[in-house]
């Protein structure tokens, strides 16, 4: 156990908060102890930030120079895969296989950043008047917050810090309470790779105390969270306040669609890993299922079969399938809407219990639960569980599971399984959600764009587009000819 020091403008000390721990979910032992940020921690992280991206040497930096320190950057992570994997597993519980994919993923957001800071293009209109030239170019916020959830801390804070620092701001990060490790890592990782102080802190503590006042913070000049719906939507109310632009990727209760011509052992894998990996503890989980009544009897088989298959385990240990849930707190909360499906009137297929194997006791395990004989409308189809549970759900009309699969409060992901290429695109401009995935699930790009409709968020991340949403554009009118004003003669 270690005695971990946050990154306050450029500096690796002791936080002025209260106590806090890492608990490695799979046994509750301590990885970390730690103290929070304290409020005078932020007001240095904000004033060092302030200087850092003022700095003309910053400001002047040439678009390579910046790229490069990306690049560095994911050089660093690659070298270190196992090692940063492992601490990520540390922290949050997830099987070492997966977090090896978040850890190469971040590697990936840093280099397709630092190319985009590369290729970043101002804008050239044609004017509407004569003698004219306008342009635009795009200019950093200035000092910004990034607020990040536990489930995939290196993944979703690479999505923010990369284009954040490529655009040219100071970023402090406020990790999640469970997750600190992985981002104060990410900091010495920009340390290295020869990140100017000051650009990123990493603010650890409650998302109450710190998180809330580094939003308020008068000199931060966006929001960037992903986190729960309740927490984004209070968010926004910070943001609207400061009319300041927040970016907010929220949660979801996403459908899965089946129709009667799918490629059963496609779709039963594709749906299983959309539900299951992570614990289901992911935004995008694939929580409600939807399958054409025809193929219902054979889909459902082939899924639970694969369900019944899947290796709980310690995170560690190889070809674990599911590792512990964040915490016991976290499964009571799981294992009360499994009883609350059962009351809705629900069968329970699979799963539903505390696993039995005594040596996985010690961490916070749950089986991969499958419910059928619920309507859409019951809570359990109504409200994120961020679990390994999934509900499912025959339909034999098309207009009808339109009509399901988008009531939901939420439209962050959708999926659909068919050989039917032409029919799976009309069904996919119909569902509400920001990510439709066709004949697959939970498969990213960092090229594409992402993020939810309705109460899943606000803006997107990824793409170039998720670089200038870390800039303002400032246009330029630059008289070409003799435009005397004679407003005045
Ligand atoms: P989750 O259910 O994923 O824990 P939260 O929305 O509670 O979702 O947390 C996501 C992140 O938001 C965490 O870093 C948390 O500390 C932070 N957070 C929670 N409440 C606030 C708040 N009022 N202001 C700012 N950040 C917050």
């Amino acid at each position: 156990m270690k005695e971990q020091q946050i990154f306050i403008g450029g500096v690796w000390r002791c936080g002025g908060g209260a106590p806090m721990q890492s608990i490695f979910p799979a046994d509750g032992s301590v990885n970390a102890t730690l103290n929070a940020a304290s409020l005078s921690d932020l007001e240095e992280a904000v004033a060092s930030g302030e200087r850092a991206w003022r700095n003309p040497g910053w400001r002047n930096m040439l678009p390579h120079q910046r790229a490069q320190i990306l690049h560095r950057v994911a050089d660093l992570i690659e070298a270190r895969l196992d090692e940063l994997a492992q601490l990520q597993s540390r922290d949050n519980g997830k099987p070492l296989a997966e977090t090896r994919g978040l850890v190469m993923s971040a590697a990936g957001t840093a280099r397709y950043f630092a190319a985009a800071c590369e290729l970043l293009e101002g804008e050239l209109p044609t004017p509407r008047q004569p003698h004219l030239l306008t342009f635009s170019r795009y200019e950093p916020l200035g000092v910004v917050a990034a607020i990040t959830p536990w489930n995939s801390p290196i993944a979703s804070e690479m999505q923010k810090v990369a284009p954040a620092i490529a655009a040219g701001n100071a970023v402090i990060l406020k990790p999640a309470e469970a997750t600190p490790l992985m981002a104060l890592e990410l900091a010495r990782l920009f340390e290295q790779a020869g990140l100017p102080a000051g650009l990123l802190s990493v603010l650890p503590g409650k998302g109450s105390i710190i998180g809330d006042a580094l939003a308020r913070h008068p000199q931060v000049r966006k929001i960037s969270f992903t986190g729960g719906t309740v927490t984004g939507r209070y968010l926004a109310h910070v943001a609207a306040e400061k009319l300041i632009p927040a970016s907010l990727e929220l949660g979801g209760k996403s459908p899965t669609i089946v129709l009667e011509d799918a490629d059963i052992e496609l779709a039963a894998r594709g749906i299983c890993y959309g539900i299951f990996s992570s614990g289901g503890q992911a935004c995008i989980a694939g929580s409600r299922l939807f399958i054409q009544q025809q193929v219902y009897p054979v889909l459902m088989a082939r899924l639970l079969e694969l369900t019944r298959a899947l290796r709980i385990g310690h995170p560690f240990a190889a070809g674990t399938h599911i590792g512990p849930l964040i915490s016991a707190q976290h499964r009571q909360s799981v294992m009360e809407y499994v009883q609350l499906a059962q009351r809705e009137g629900g069968t329970l297929l699979c799963g539903g219990e505390i696993p039995a194997d005594p040596t996985l006791a010690a961490g916070s395990y749950f089986q991969p639960t499958i419910i059928e004989g619920l309507n859409n409308q019951t809570r359990v189809c109504q409200e994120e569980i961020f679990g390994p549970v999934l509900v499912a759900m025959p339909f034999s009309d098309e207009a009808d599971l339109i009509r399901q699969a988008n009531d939901s409060i939420y439209g962050l992901a959708a999926g659909i399984w068919t050989r039917d290429t032409g029919r799976a695109l009309r069904l996919s401009e119909q569902l509400e959600a920001g990510t439709v995935w066709i004949n697959t699930y939970k498969v990213f790009s960092v090229s594409t764009p992402f993020g939810g409709f309705k109460q899943s968020g606000l803006g997107r991340e990824k793409g170039i587009q998720g670089l200038k949403a870390w800039m303002q554009q400032k246009s330029i009118y630059l008289a070409t000819g003799n435009g005397m004003n004679h407003w005045c003669d």
